[in-house]
């Protein structure tokens, strides 16, 4: 069994960003700002946010928060994001969930310019994964896809199950692995509640697991063999959980992600490479 290691492909991919911000970032002049929105006060998201500071600082990436109050109505947090737009110096721009009650996240989004989504999950750029033009593509659907590029995992024909099928995740991945001709099978809590849950995930070739439910996947879910890669974070007593049963699931895995360590890493490093690829379309024509 293979342990894939989230930090060292993050650190890859990071110094590739740093290099080619340096050469783009000289002949442009400025350099790019990643520009984070948040309403209101979460504990969570401000830890989301410190990885995402650190990790731009890393790369040679300004990192500006724009905090706003906690009862911002939807219009004015609009008028806000419309401003970034217009502000050159805000090359992208990065909206910090939880939003406060009331406030549609998924709104607010597409109030983003689609050039500035540093996140990859505009209505925009998630459409052109369809014709499979995409280059700001949504984070941890990049991470996955590249945590199987790493590996040398090929997925032509291979037989692929998601369970998730969140906008954000189990969707666009479903896509991105299409476009790589697997054949792409997505679950959902409806696939659960019918009981067709185990029986599909026992078929893949490659299971990705992106649920919210600790340690749901069990050994006996998975093929010998199989790639898993799990998704999910889950806060369980002090720590931090991931959907899949790691120490029945390592068993049977041919390679697998663990949590913490596997997804999340290679997520907040593809977020980089989101802003490196808007500075770069941004600034260099043709
Ligand atoms: P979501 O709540 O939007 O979607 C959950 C999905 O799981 C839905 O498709 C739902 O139908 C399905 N589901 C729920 N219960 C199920 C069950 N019993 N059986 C089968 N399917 C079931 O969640 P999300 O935003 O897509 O996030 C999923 C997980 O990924 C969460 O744990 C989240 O914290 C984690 N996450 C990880 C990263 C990362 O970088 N590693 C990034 C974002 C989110």
């Amino acid at each position: 069994m293979q342990l894939v290691n989230g930090n060292e492909i993050a650190d890859r991919i990071k110094l590739s960003v740093k290099e080619k911000l340096t050469t783009l970032s000289s002949s442009v002049g400025k350099g790019p700002k990643l520009v984070s929105v948040m309403a209101g006060d979460d504990e969570e998201a401000k830890i989301y946010m410190n990885m995402q500071k650190k990790a731009a600082e890393e790369v040679g990436i300004k990192f500006a928060t724009h905090r706003l109050k906690g009862d911002i109505s939807q219009e004015d947090l609009v008028k806000e994001i419309a401003k970034l737009n217009d502000d050159r110096e805000a090359t992208a721009i990065i909206v910090q969930k939880p939003l406060p009650e009331g406030i549609d996240h998924d709104r607010v989004v597409a109030s983003v310019a689609p050039g500035k989504d540093a996140e990859g999950i505009h209505p925009y750029n998630l459409g052109r994964i369809l014709r499979r033009e995409a280059d700001i593509v949504p984070c941890t659907p990049g991470a996955v896809m590249k945590i199987l590029r790493v590996h040398k995992i090929d997925l032509y024909g291979r037989e692929v199950v998601i369970i998730g099928h969140s906008a954000i995740i189990g969707k666009p991945l479903s896509l991105m692995m299409l476009n790589e001709m697997a054949t792409t099978t997505v679950c959902h809590i409806a696939t659960c509640d019918k009981g067709h849950l185990i029986g599909h995930a026992k078929e893949a070739d490659i299971l990705v697991v992106a649920v919210g439910k600790a340690g749901m996947v069990r050994g006996d879910w998975v093929k010998e063999g199989a790639v898993v890669i799990d998704v999910g974070i889950n806060k369980v007593g002090g720590r931090i959980a991931g959907d899949v049963e790691f120490s029945e699931v390592s068993k049977k895995a041919s390679i697998i992600t663990p949590v913490p360590g596997g997804v999340g890493p290679v997520t907040v490093s593809i977020l980089m490479r989101n802003v490196l690829r808007a500075y770069r379309t941004q600034n260099v024509k043709g």
